[in-house]
């Protein structure tokens, strides 16, 4: 009999979002006339700029010319005229030197995140952020980096670094020793950033420790203070430790379109067991070129639209929405008494709950009373308990809605 690989057996449930989910049911059974706001999951609510689907548009029909059709992308790394986009927008703007071959578009951060941990080795220990995007984790306890969980949820063998009010939602540095360190700013799900000074102090710890930073940066383009960084590539140094993962899912509303990307730089290097060091990004294109055949040309070309002027604007006009409704979100809210992270760059606000109530409880109490949904803290892991989590992806007129149910609270 075939055996399975028992590392997917230690994978706690998926527990957040099928509890909310039952949550809701049971709520809507004992109440089917309750007008139930969401603003708990993080998928955007706003159509695609226009110019991206003038794009998209034009592409079928290249694609329907026999003189124009297109078949697979030249080795599944992405097409140039999008890479070189991405190096002119996203880099050379910010003074980060990267190259075409650095540049690897796919279908999604999600994969990309998953992903990358595969070339790594078996024995190197990851840190995380607590609370945390699930995929970290859960892609190295499938690859059989860690032991079972506790029953906080919490893997033998990751480093978990709490994040909270007292380290202003940056994590401290590990005092283990830690090889792989997963960072996501601006934050999911805090909605807190980093600054300039605060990440060089993490690039300069994986220089002296021989580690690699997993750099995700899915929400940079919700950034507004100049001085926080988009990249982690504006600061020094940076090019010799860390992968970036960049996405155009929050950014140009493409969660159900796909397309993404990842910088590998070829000044990043690992060791083998023997000490002999090796170039990273040969062997993650190794990798992404023998699991993946590239990303559809017609999306390929969308994404690229994103850099045109047209959709730059328009893009931005749909990020002001977003960003709207968070001050309002943080305007209402802060009125109200409540203590609030978050929401001014990124679509994310982090909630502390009232009188140390537990997230789960304020989530009941917010359905029940308010008839509004969001996503309690505990579950993007401990150091969420008594916080909760609202997203600015909504419509502007349920989010006032909603805050107006919030005063009645
Ligand atoms: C939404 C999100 C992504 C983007 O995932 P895609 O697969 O590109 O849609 C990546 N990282 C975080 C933390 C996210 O919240």
């Amino acid at each position: 009999m075939a055996t399975i690989n028992e590392n997917f057996l230690k994978l706690q449930a998926g527990y957040l979002f099928p509890e909310i989910g039952r949550r809701i049911r049971d709520f809507k059974a004992k109440n089917p006339k309750a007008d139930i706001i969401s603003m708990g999951i993080g998928d955007v609510t706003q159509p695609l700029a226009p110019a991206v689907t003038e794009a998209m548009h034009n592409a079928v029909d290249e694609m329907a010319n026999i003189d124009t059709f297109r078949g697979y992308d030249d080795g599944g790394v992405g097409c140039d005229f999008l890479r070189q986009a991405i190096v002119d927008n996203d880099f050379k703007t910010r003074g980060a030197d990267i190259d075409l071959d650095e540049v690897f578009v796919s279908d999604g951060a999600k994969c990309d995140t998953g992903n990358m941990q595969e070339i790594f080795g078996l024995d190197n220990v990851i840190a995380v952020a607590d609370p945390v995007y699930p995929v970290y984790v859960d892609t190295n306890v499938m690859a059989g980096r860690t032991g079972t969980a506790n029953d906080q949820g919490k893997y033998k063998g990751i480093v978990y670094m709490p994040c909270i009010e007292e380290n202003n939602f940056i994590p401290n540095l590990p005092k283990e020793k830690v090889d792989m360190i997963y960072l996501c700013y601006p934050n999911n799900p805090t909605g807190t950033v980093i600054t300039k000074d605060q990440l060089q102090v993490w690039v300069d710890f994986a220089r002296e420790n021989g580690a690699i930073i997993l750099f995700d940066a899915a929400y940079e383009a919700f950034i507004s203070d100049p001085e926080i960084p988009h990249s982690i590539y504006e600061l020094d140094g940076a090019k010799e430790v860390a992968i970036e993962f960049r996405s155009f899912s929050k950014t140009a509303g493409f969660t159900g379109i796909r397309c993404a990307y990842s910088v590998v730089p070829k000044a990043l290097r690992a060791t083998t067991k023997a000490g002999d060091s090796v170039e990273v990004n040969s062997i993650w294109a190794r990798r992404h070129c023998t699991k993946f055949n590239g990303v559809s040309y017609v999306t390929q070309r969308g994404a690229a639209a994103v850099y045109s002027d047209e959709g730059k604007k328009q893009i931005q006009q749909t990020i002001d929405i977003y960003m709207a409704n968070a001050a309002l979100i943080r305007k209402s809210l802060a009125g109200l008494g409540y203590t609030i992270y978050g929401g001014v760059n990124a679509p994310y606000i982090w909630l502390k709950t009232p009188n140390g109530v537990s997230s789960w409880d304020f989530f009941d109490t917010l359905i029940s009373k308010a008839n509004v949904v969001g996503t309690p803290g505990a579950g993007f892991g401990a150091a969420g308990e008594g916080y909760f989590r609202l997203t600015a992806f909504a419509q502007p007129e349920n989010v006032k809605q909603a805050m107006e149910r919030f005063a009645k609270l």
